[in-house]
């Protein structure tokens, strides 16, 4: 709820708990009768324009597209491959020797200038995949955990946000012990990252409230572009990019 609306709700609240102390008898006064002095908060939230009631417009979910692997809104897990499979970007852009989408390329350079600025700076450690190399570190995954584990940290080839150039997996240099560990969430840069991302455009994708809707378990290292004003929402909101969508998420077709 915005601050104004809010502030809206707490006048108009305020102002009935006053009338009550103020010993108004009857509790079915309509809102003519309840005349208060003009310097109570009810006179306040009367006095405010009907606009400033109304609710703000809402978010538009169409702006992007959900689906086509080259929208910073694709939405890519283990319900939703990436179509066409053998997808990669094209062009393709390059940070720090990274293989980047271009889309999110502009945008990771100023998340990483902006934290080095802040003095913690960070390294990638992982970004674009293609499905055939995906498919090398999923079965690497699988026979060092068994399939059960590995499916909960490793996408199968298709299924992974790193083939569209749109994710990146950021490391720690002050812990670099932490990287693609729980732990890491508690290091400076994933603290960092926690707090910040979101003005950049990026969400921690995976996180320990969202395990069912995504199919992963925590990694605070990675992170996803979608756009700051997405960002921002999902930020508002707390939901995940299949909640917001109303995507099927969790875990493969059986
Ligand atoms: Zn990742």
């Amino acid at each position: 709820m915005p601050a104004r609306h809010q502030r809206w709700v707490l006048g108009a609240v305020v102002g009935l708990g006053l009338a009550a102390l103020g010993g108004c008898a009857s509790t079915e006064a309509s809102a003519t009768d309840r005349a208060p002095l003009p310097s109570s908060p009810t006179a306040v939230a009367q006095a405010a324009p009907p606009a400033e009631r109304e609710a703000p417009p809402a978010f538009d979910l169409t702006a992007h597209s959900t689906t086509d692997p080259r929208s910073i809104w694709v939405v890519v897990n283990k319900r939703l491959p990436i179509t066409p499979a053998d997808y990669r970007p094209d062009p393709m852009a390059i940070v720090e020797g990274y293989q980047v989408s271009p889309a999110a390329a502009p945008a990771l350079e100023r998340m990483l200038a902006a934290a080095r600025a802040d003095g913690t700076p960070m390294r990638i450690t992982s970004a674009f995949r293609s499905h055939g190399y995906q498919e090398g570190v999923h079965e690497a995954t699988v026979a060092r955990l068994g399939r059960p584990a590995a499916e909960r940290i490793s996408a199968r080839p298709g299924h992974s946000e790193h083939q569209t150039g749109l994710a990146v997996d950021l490391g720690s240099l002050s812990e670099p012990g932490c990287n693609f560990d729980a732990c890491f969430a508690a290091t400076r840069e994933g603290r960092w990252l926690a707090q910040h991302a979101v003005e950049h455009g990026f969400v921690i994708r995976y996180t320990e409230a969202t395990t069912d809707v995504t199919g992963y378990q925590p990694e605070p290292w990675h992170l996803r572009y979608v756009g700051r004003p997405l960002a921002a929402e999902l930020a508002r909101t707390g939901a995940t990019l299949e909640e917001t969508f109303g995507l099927p998420g969790g875990d493969y077709p059986r």
